[in-house]
């Protein structure tokens, strides 16, 4: 027997056929004789329709009532489901958030898990019961609903499970997996079966676009074992209810991933522009000068390149951000030109950052050498680079966003099973 919480989302729920589709996947769990505690988003579309609402109401709208009005469409799903389950013989119930409760901070619209007492859903699991909780939501310190941020029910899925002691968070979702790259860019990715808790983060950061960052920091810290798989595939094929390997992608501790590979996968992010500040004064402060104010405007700063200075006097600093913000990061600097000391101001916009990921590159040299020589080949001008231990980033020209992805991926053997 296992304990498994498995959280279904927007587009797995999206109406009643789907709902008794995803029942009929809680009951294989139930039926193998495992705990079940199932975490649910609303509806495919709902949330957004609600989220109107509440511009339509007021485009300055109080934060309590925003989260009141949006926690909603998960409370309709949660009770959905729960009568789904008990229609094929199941003992189920549903929760909302301030129910069990799950405790937040005070940031409506934007809230933190603070604390989750999974006790009752424990002591209840041990009775046959499934809990069937409304994602997304919590109960702030002021006593009203609180919200997660959008895709937060993935990050409530985490905490229940690390809550609960699960074996296994199984986020049932409309992909079925975690692929090497884009299959829409390169259709020889490959599903991973494994893939590191960092190296994950990295790749939802870059635009994989599977989970919530947050459920995926959340599952780190409590070394939640998470699979990510497709809730369309028949609840009843063979190996659906495997423990040790169902179909999907586990991410986990790395010290599972036994057999490692150098890079495990491409991801890139679009829409990125440059900025650079050409001859700036080379002394203390000046990067603080440039970048304090740009956080000040909520400008999220990416690739930072600062020149050596040649004659130790002046230096050039470059820098991306997303590219629907470089008006306004133009003009904050322009704004603060006196104070930072720089001569011109040039920026690009239209850019890709492609980005090479594995844990594996920690101990292996020449991983970036060779994606180098590879986008050489192809005639690819490289704008940016930037390294951490498991990743290297690579700003080029939008237009050769696809080639690139599909390059760096061949590089390094990704389309090779
Ligand atoms: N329903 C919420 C959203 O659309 C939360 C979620 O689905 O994860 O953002
Ligand atoms: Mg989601």
């Amino acid at each position: 027997m296992a304990r498994i919480v498995m959280k279904f989302g927007g587009t797995s729920v999206a109406d009643m056929d789907r709902i008794r589709n995803v029942a009929r996947h809680v009951k294989r769990e139930v039926d193998a004789g495992h705990e079940v505690a199932v975490v649910v988003s609303a509806m495919s579309g709902k949330t957004n329709e609600l989220v109107s609402w509440t511009r339509d109401a007021s485009p300055m709208h109080d934060a309590r009532e925003y989260d009141s009005v949006v926690a909603s469409g998960e409370q309709v799903t949660s009770g959905l489901l729960a009568i789904a389950l008990q229609h094929l013989g199941i003992n189920a119930r549903s929760w909302q958030g301030w129910q069990i409760p799950i405790r937040t901070d005070n940031a409506h619209g934007a809230a933190r898990i603070l604390e989750i007492n999974g006790d009752e859903i424990v002591r209840r699991m041990g009775e046959g019961q499934v809990a069937v909780v409304a994602g997304f939501q919590g109960l702030g310190p002021d006593n009203r609903i609180s919200t997660l941020g959008r895709g937060g029910s993935d990050t409530s899925a985490v905490a229940i499970a690390a809550a609960v002691k699960a074996d296994r968070c199984d986020i049932y979702t409309d992909v079925d997996g975690v692929y090497t790259t884009d299959p829409r860019i390169e259709p020889k990715a490959r599903r991973l079966k494994k893939i590191a808790f960092e190296e994950m983060l990295e790749m939802a950061s870059l635009g994989a676009k599977v989970l919530q960052v947050r459920s995926v920091e959340l599952a780190m810290v409590f070394k939640v074992r998470t699979f990510v798989r497709s809730s369309f595939e028949d609840p009843d094929a063979p190996g659906m209810g495997d423990l040790l390997n169902p179909p999907g992608t586990l991410i986990c501790d790395e010290e599972e991933i036994v057999e490692q590979e150098v890079v495990t996968g491409i991801a890139y992010a679009k829409d990125e522009a440059q900025i650079s500040l050409r001859r700036l004064a080379d002394r203390p402060g000046v990067s603080a000068a440039i970048f304090g104010p740009l956080a000040e405007n909520h400008i999220n700063v990416d690739m930072i390149v600062q020149n050596i200075s040649e004659d130790g006097s002046k230096t050039d600093m470059t820098f991306t951000v997303p590219s629907g913000d470089v008006e306004k990061a133009l003009r904050v600097l322009s704004e603060h030109k006196e104070r930072i000391g720089f001569d011109v101001i040039q920026s690009e916009s239209g850019l890709v950052k492609v980005s090479v990921i594995g844990i594996g590159m920690r101990s292996h040299a020449g991983v970036a050498a060779s994606a180098f020589r590879a986008l050489a080949e192809k005639g690819i001008n490289i704008k940016a680079i930037t390294t951490s231990e498991i990743k290297i980033s690579i700003l080029i020209d939008g237009a050769y966003a696809e080639l690139a992805v599909r390059t760096l991926h061949s590089c390094y053997g990704l389309d090779k099973s």
